[in-house]
Order: C-alpha cells, then sequence, then structure tokens
C-alpha cells in the first residue's frame, strides 16, 4: 500500500468516507483519492512524491496557481498581527471598496466564509426584501448545501421541489421550483403559474456544476426580464465564475446586471471566503440596518482578507484574463484534437479560465440532460489514465476544470501529450 491507501484507510474510521468534502472520495471515478503534501505553481505533490499539472485549482480558488509568492507574503504579514478579532477592521473597508469598484452592480457587500453561506444569505435576503417564499433554481445548478438549495426538478416536472438529500424537510423543499438550464420557457411557466409569489431566480451564470455549460445567446438576457417583468430578484452565483471568466465575472462578460451576485472561491485567495452584495436598496435590507438576520463569527477575518485582496489586486493587471483565456484554450482544443485524431468522440466547452470536456457525439452541450448521457467509462478511463500520466483533474464528470496563470505553455503541451498517449488507449 501507498501513503494515500493507507491515510485513506485511517481516515475512513475517524472522517466519514475518509474526506470532507465528498466528491475528494473519488466515489465519481473510483479508487483511492490521492493524499495531497503540498502545492506549488501549476503543481500539486502527493503524499508519495509524486508530482501533478493541477487542472482543479482547489476548486476553482487557486487562478494564480498555488501558494502565490505575493498572497503568501500578504497572509504572513496579517497572521503577524493576529488571527481574529471579532471587531471592524480596515482591510474589511479595503476589500468590500475593491469589490465594489471591480463589479459595478454592487453597492454593497457582506463578507463571509464560504459560497454555501453566500448563496444561502443572498436567498434570505431575496425572500425578506420581496416578502416572497418561493424562488426558482435550475436543474444541475449548485450553489452549495443550504436545505432550500439541495433540490431538483421531479423527473422533469417543474412543480414543487423535491428534496435531493434526505435531512430537507419536504416543507422547506416545497419553496424551490426548479426549471431546465438554457431553457427560458421553463422559467417563464414557473412566473406563469406561481404569478406574485416568486422572490428570486438564482442560478450559475456559465454552470460548472454539471460540467461546463455557457449560458445560449438570450438565456441570461431574458431571466433579466422576466425577474423584471414580475418584481423579482435575479441572484447570479458566481461562487466559481466570479473574477475567473473575466475580472468583472460571468456577468460582467455576458453584460447581464444582477441584483444580487454571490462570490467565493477566487475572491479568499484559497482561504475560506464568500461573499454577496449589490443593490443598496437591497443590502440595506440586512441587519444591523435592516430586518434580515445575518451574521458571522470569523466573518471578514483578517488573514482570509489579506489573501483576498492581495489575490484580487493581482488579478486587475493589464492582460490577465487574455493569458488566462489563451491558456484554457489551448488546453482544450488540444484535447479535442487528440480526441479526433484517436478516433474518441469528444466535445468541449469554455469560457475565460473554465473549461469543460464531453465524452458525447452531440456537437454541442448545452444542458444537463445532455452532461448526463455521456459515456461514464471513457470519462473514467480518461480520468484514471491522465491521474497515472501525472495530470490532475476534477474527480467527476460532472465538474468543471480550470486554468491557473501559472500553467506554462510546457505543462498544457506535456497535458496535451498526456491525453494523446490515453485517449489512444482508450480508443482500442
Ligand atoms: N455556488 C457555486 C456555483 C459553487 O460552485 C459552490 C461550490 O462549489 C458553492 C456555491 C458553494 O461554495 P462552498 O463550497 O464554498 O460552500
Amino acid at each position: 500500500m501507498n501513503r494515500s491507501e493507507t491515510l485513506f484507510e485511517q481516515a475512513q474510521q475517524t472522517i466519514p468516507g475518509g474526506v470532507n468534502s465528498p466528491v475528494r472520495a473519488f466515489k465519481g471515478v473510483g479508487g483511492t483519492p490521492v493524499f495531497i503534501d503540498s502545492a506549488d505553481g501549476a503543481y500539486l505533490f502527493d503524499v508519495d512524491g509524486k508530482k501533478y499539472i493541477d487542472y482543479v485549482g482547489s476548486w476553482g480558488p487557486m487562478i494564480l496557481g498555488h501558494n502565490h509568492p505575493e498572497i503568501r507574503k500578504a497572509v504572513l504579514a496579517a497572521v503577524d498581527k493576529g488571527l481574529s478579532f471579532g471587531a471592524p477592521t480596515a482591510s474589511e473597508v479595503e476589500m468590500a471598496d475593491l469589490v465594489a469598484d471591480i463589479l459595478p452592480c454592487v453597492d454593497q457587500v457582506r463578507m463571509v466564509n464560504s459560497g454555501t453561506e453566500a448563496t444561502m444569505s443572498a436567498l434570505r435576503l431575496a425572500r425578506g426584501f420581496t416578502g416572497r417564499d418561493k424562488f426558482i433554481k435550475f436543474e444541475g445548478c449548485y450553489h452549495g448545501h443550504a436545505d432550500c438549495l439541495l433540490v431538483k426538478a421531479g423527473s422533469g416536472m417543474l412543480t414543487f421541489g423535491e428534496p435531493t438529500s434526505p435531512g430537507v424537510p419536504a416543507d422547506f423543499a416545497k419553496h424551490t421550483l426548479t426549471a431546465d438550464y438554457n431553457k427560458l420557457d421553463s422559467v417563464k411557466e414557473l412566473f406563469e403559474s406561481n404569478k406574485g409569489e416568486i422572490a428570486a431566480i438564482i442560478l450559475e451564470p456559465v454552470a460548472g456544476n454539471m460540467n461546463c455549460i455557457p449560458p445560449v445567446p438570450g438565456f441570461l438576457e431574458g431571466l433579466r426580464a422576466l425577474c423584471d417583468e414580475h418584481g423579482a430578484l435575479l441572484v447570479i452565483d458566481e461562487v466559481m465564475t466570479g473574477f475567473r471568466v473575466s475580472l468583472t465575472g460571468a456577468h460582467g462578460y455576458y453584460g447581464v446586471n444582477p441584483d444580487l451576485v454571490c462570490l467565493g472561491k477566487v475572491i479568499g485567495g484559497g482561504m475560506p471566503v464568500g461573499a454577496f452584495g449589490g443593490r443598496r436598496d437591497v443590502m440595506e435590507h440586512l441587519a444591523p440596518n435592516g430586518p434580515v438576520y445575518q451574521a458571522g463569527t470569523l466573518s471578514g477575518n483578517p488573514v482570509a482578507m489579506a489573501a483576498g485582496k492581495a489575490q484580487l489586486n493581482l488579478l486587475q493587471q493589464e492582460g490577465v484574463y487574455d493569458a488566462l483565456t489563451a491558456k484554457t484554450e489551448k488546453l482544450i482544443n488540444g484535447f479535442k484534437a487528440m480526441a479526433d485524431k484517436n478516433g474518441v468522440p469528444m466535445t468541449t466547452n469554455t469560457v475565460g479560465g473554465m473549461f469543460g470536456f464531453f465524452f458525447t457525439t452531440e456537437a454541442q452541450v448545452t444542458n444537463f440532460e445532455q452532461v448526463s448521457a455521456c459515456n461514464m467509462d471513457h470519462f473514467k478511463a480518461f480520468f484514471h489514465g491522465m491521474l497515472e500520466e501525472g495530470i490532475n483533474l476534477a474527480p467527476s464528470a460532472f465538474e468543471a476544470g480550470f486554468l491557473s496563470l501559472a500553467h506554462s505553455d510546457e505543462d498544457i503541451d506535456a497535458t496535451i501529450a498526456a491525453a494523446d498517449r490515453v485517449l489512444a488507449k482508450i480508443a482500442t
């Protein structure tokens, strides 16, 4: 047994499933998860000393590469001054100003500790502001693990939600209406049949939790118009896409203005951070000024703010997103070329620093149904083949991949060459 296998066996005694977040357990691909010892730039190093080129990036935050020297320096400087004060700091004001400067849709922002807290709090605020209980989410979109968000449509029925996890009371789930991503008509029907009752639409502006599905032209604009028509708020969950698809996120990239935006991952530079912000009149409904309660012992933590601010400052440099997009396109075009060369059917999607590849004969993948119908055996073989080659991809066919600015041309070329070898084996 290698050290990862030993640690996984040991972990399962005292940690449920051996992991602190389910996807890490490799259930989607089989086998033993790799335990990581350290990370630097584009690379991970496991506890057995093997090096990997990493395309997970801690599930999104590490957009500048792992252990970036300037972020590390900022964190260490903050640590020197103390770990947490439970009182306001200048650092929080600087962070709020930074976010409001970068995102024109943000008048005010509240810091939290995770993406889950951001979406959960934004929805509570949307409900408190509108005085309505129901909201719309899309099948295949993940917004963290708050009760009301762990709901999907029952066999495509666009009526009342069903809990997808035991432990979510049906009484909570019934306020969650589920529509089909990229299908505006499914949203229109829900507004028609729930007139005056819908507080908000929440969505991933590029879905990254059913692989990588960009919005079709007119979808985001159509949602904005429906919200305006029916007095509902548009809550854009940019926990994954924020500062990743472009500096101004996916809503900036596609030019659609949310009422509230949820942030996480990149904004924390690798520390546990989330945020939600938006229109002043809505945000002022939050405690202590307004009646909608929301709080956090460690929210705005000074060490986390230092990491996030350092990362956001670096991301504002000229050319960052052009470089990130070019790297991402080089990688995903390389995967596609190798799949074609080896006769393995594959379709790809990419926006900014996010990518997805699908083992399918469909020319375009735009919804959850199509993703679910992809060849999972090919995905598993590709994942394990690449891991063996020292390439770390997300261990699930339902996750997007991420590039960082630390990935060099040589790293990407080596990854494409590995993909060629692995796809050749899959083809035989
Ligand atoms: N929203 C989106 C779009 C996400 O991708 C995630 C996590 O992957 C979340 C919310 C939840 O964030 P966290 O895992 O930090 O709670």
